[in-house]
């Protein structure tokens, strides 16, 4: 493949073209959400100024188009995605898809949806596995889910390195595991997760495999019939898509067995004052008026990023992953949150600058036009894992440039001397 040229990139993203505080734009927070090109700009516009209207059922000519771009779009993604069509059920993004597995798993124990639901029906005691560097949105459902149905969360520790402790993993997950979910790329680690591993332990005990791809589908080819895994989330906006959009992916079987979270119009059957029949997957789990402009946006997104090809993507993901990590080393006082070396690792990395709070770092950077994400991004645990309530997360694109990188960690090496804090303190952040 065509090495990525990102400085070329870069000018697709109109955004990207302004200054902050008299400096170039600096944008290194699209782990949070990625700036989106003008190919997906111009996909949503022409989509409400050309053909909007509701998808499904509608007799006219506009409904018509709308159906088939709403229809062509899934196509695009799931294939980018590498799954089928049905396979992907749309989501508002992975924090919608998460709760949507944890909800239908809930009601399959309430023996509520499809006749063959209760294979997922849930009783007192059995568990439901996470990993210690789950974000929120992989965390709380299956707390929740736990409390409503008498299941308990177990977790997978991660080693002070921020990789997954595979030895821990095979004795936590049991056979009383119903569950395993876990991220392939933690947005505070940055580093990408034995998938194939964790999902042949939740196999070997017969659980259901849901994975957090929110941070790996934008950075490398992903391929989730490969995987391994029953079911995964990810979000459009972190994939240069649009907000208010992403997915679930799901193994037909699985799917078909997952009674319905959401119910409403769109995803039914027969409905009668008293009981109501369902749609095959994905619409089954898609209740209510679709978020179709977005979702054309979203296959724009997939094509622009198909047209450079994942395989560049990921390539050019590790050279900057490794400017930014090397970089990352070299700072006085910078200590990296999962400093595994010789690991698989996306552009994305938090860290804890001795001495100085976290927000003053960001502030501090902002001053110079640099934009990074400060806090426990979603995920305290981990931090408490680390000792901190809050990092500093530097995370790349495809339109991050290798000058991005130098002006930030330039701009990152006078922070202490800026505080007047030298050697080490101690005192953490
Ligand atoms: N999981 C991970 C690993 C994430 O980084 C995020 C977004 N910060 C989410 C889940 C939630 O995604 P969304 O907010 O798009 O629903």
């Amino acid at each position: 493949a065509r090495a990525l040229d990102s400085t070329a990139i870069r000018a697709d993203f109109p955004i990207l073209q302004q200054t902050v505080h008299g400096q170039p734009l600096v944008y290194l927070d699209s782990g949070a959400t990625s700036q989106k090109p003008q190919a997906v700009l111009d996909a949503e516009i022409d989509f409400l100024t050309r053909a909007n209207s509701a998808v499904h059922r509608g007799a006219h000519t506009l409904a018509g188009e709308a159906t088939e771009l709403f229809e062509g779009a899934r196509a695009t993604v799931s294939g980018f995605l590498g799954a089928r069509p049905e396979q992907l059920v749309w989501t508002s993004g992975a924090t919608f898809a998460l709760n949507l597995v944890a909800y239908a798993i809930g009601n399959a124990t309430l023996g509520r949806g499809a006749p063959t639901s209760t294979r997922f029906a849930l009783a007192p005691g059995d568990e439901l596995v996470v990993t210690e560097s789950e974000h929120h949105a992989n965390l709380i459902p299956w707390q929740e889910l736990a409390a409503r149905t008498g299941a308990v969360v177990k977790h997978i520790p991660v080693r002070v390195d921020g990789t997954i402790d595979m030895d821990a993993a095979a004795s936590v997950i049991g056979e009383r595991t119903r569950v395993v979910a876990f991220t392939h790329v933690s947005n505070v680690l940055g580093i990408v997760n034995p998938v194939a591993e964790i999902a042949a332990l939740a196999k070997s005990v017969g659980a259901l495999t849901v994975l957090d791809a929110c941070q790996s589908v934008p950075h490398l080819p992903f391929d989730f019939d490969a995987l391994g895994v029953d079911l995964a989330a990810f979000s459009g906006h972190k994939m240069l898509g649009p907000y208010g959009i992403g997915g679930l992916l799901g193994r037909s079987e699985v799917l078909d067995a997952l009674p319905p979270f959401l119910t409403g119009g769109s995803m039914v059957t027969t409905v009668t004052l008293d009981e109501a029949g369902f749609l095959p997957a994905p619409q089954k789990f898609e209740a209510g008026t679709q978020p179709v402009s977005q979702a054309i946006g979203l296959a724009a997104a997939a094509r622009y990023l198909d047209a450079h090809g994942m395989d560049a993507v990921h390539a050019r993901e590790r050279v900057i992953e490794r400017r930014l990590i090397e970089g990352l080393r070299e700072v006085e006082g910078v200590r990296i949150l999962g400093d595994a070396v010789g690991v698989d690792r996306v552009g994305l990395a938090a860290f804890d600058v001795d001495g100085v709070h976290a927000h003053d770092v960001g502030q501090f950077l902002d001053d110079r036009g640099v934009a990074v994400r400060v806090g426990h991004h979603c995920a305290k645990p981990l931090h408490a894992r680390f000792g901190l309530t809050a990092s500093v997360r530097a995370s790349s694109s495809v339109f991050t440039t290798d000058d991005d990188v130098d002006v930030f960690l330039d701009a990152l090496s006078g922070v202490r001397p800026f505080f007047g804090v030298t050697g080490v303190t101690g005192a953490g952040a």
